[in-house]
């Protein structure tokens, strides 16, 4: 059997390549239609080629993750990219972001800040210092100059990544610059308010260096905080996850409690105050949904009370 990386899922016959580096198109064993079963851009699967040299797909090796928008699989790392001007970084969709993909099983947050070239006021190192600190590798890049791109390529070595970021912040140029495509849609794919356009859009993965693939789609551009579990939210803050059991209450929500070690060391200046009132703005947000779910659920069992 022969192990491969699927690289485009066309329908019924995916491109995969080849630990030789061989791309080749496959068919796809009947148990996977009968499984209803779905090949994903990313997935590692085996394969054994009959007689007449065509391939078939027989076994998915078990995937590190999936994400559903672009549906991709085993995703190392997913590149957040923002743009310091037009539109302006927003530190509140930043950690949004940075929460749900920490709250995703086994992917790397990595910050891309770009357009630097409009960076008058040399906001983008002050911030960057800042994230650093906490443990994100982050990199000021410029798409239109091209300048820290090496950088970039630098962390894509050995890893599959993903994009993601706002409309306009300038992945899709990013993306072109890094898989020296013209082909990708500059500036149009924001102006899609169309979603439907996009999502049908064949996803494939590229292979830029030796085992660096990149997915060649501007990812996601929005996330939601709801996919966050209430009590996993504290651990997607990265900077908190050393005090961990370190307060005097297990069940700590570091808002208002006494003896709580998160609220100590955002007084003495460790954790950052600006960071912390975001944890305590998703935590609201969260536990409000949460109450709301409940009312529904006991809503729900007192109608099937009635009906018996
Ligand atoms: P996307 O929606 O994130 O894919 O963003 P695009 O790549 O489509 O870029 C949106 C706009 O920003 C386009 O007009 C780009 O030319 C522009 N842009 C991209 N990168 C840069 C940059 O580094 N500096 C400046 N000044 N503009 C950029
Ligand atoms: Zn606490």
């Amino acid at each position: 059997m022969e192990k491969g990386k699927v690289i485009k899922s066309t329908g019924d016959m995916p491109l995969v390549k080849l630990e030789t580096g061989e791309i080749v198109s496959c068919k796809l064993r009947g148990i996977f239609k009968l499984e209803k079963k779905k090949i994903l851009v990313g997935d590692v699967v085996l394969l054994t080629q009959s007689t007449n040299r065509a391939y078939r797909i027989d076994k998915i090796i078990e995937r590190k993750n999936e994400l559903v928008r672009p549906a991709v699989s085993n995703v190392d790392q997913i590149m957040i990219v923002f743009s310091i001007e037009s539109p302006p970084l927003s530190l509140e969709l930043l950690d949004t972001f940075l929460s749900v993909i920490e709250s995703k099983q086994s992917i790397e947050a990595t910050i891309i800040i770009n357009k630097s070239d409009l960076d008058r006021d040399q906001k983008i190192q002050e911030i960057a210092k800042g994230y650093q600190k906490i443990g994100y590798q982050v990199v000021a890049i410029s798409a239109t100059d091209e300048s820290n791109l090496d950088q970039v390529r630098a962390l894509l070595k050995n890893k599959t990544t993903a994009f993601a970021g706002p409309s306009g912040v300038g992945k899709t140029s990013l993306l072109s610059k890094l898989l020296r495509n013209e082909d990708l849609e500059i500036g149009e794919i924001s102006n899609k308010s169309n979603k439907g356009k996009h999502t049908t859009k064949v996803v494939e993965l590229f292979e830029i260096n030796v085992s660096s693939f990149v997915f060649d789609t501007p990812g996601f551009t929005t996330v939601d905080l709801y996919e966050i579990e209430l009590d996993e939210l504290e651990d997607t803050f990265i900077e908190f996850r050393e005090y961990k059991n370190k307060c005097r209450f297990r069940e700590c929500s570091h808002i208002k409690e006494i003896g709580c070690e998160i609220q100590k060391q955002v007084q003495n200046g460790k954790i950052d105050k600006e960071r912390y009132d975001r944890y305590v703005s998703f935590y609201e947000k969260l536990k409000k949904k949460d109450e709301v779910r409940e009312k529904s659920h006991k809503h729900y069992k007192g109608k099937k009370r009635f009906i018996k």
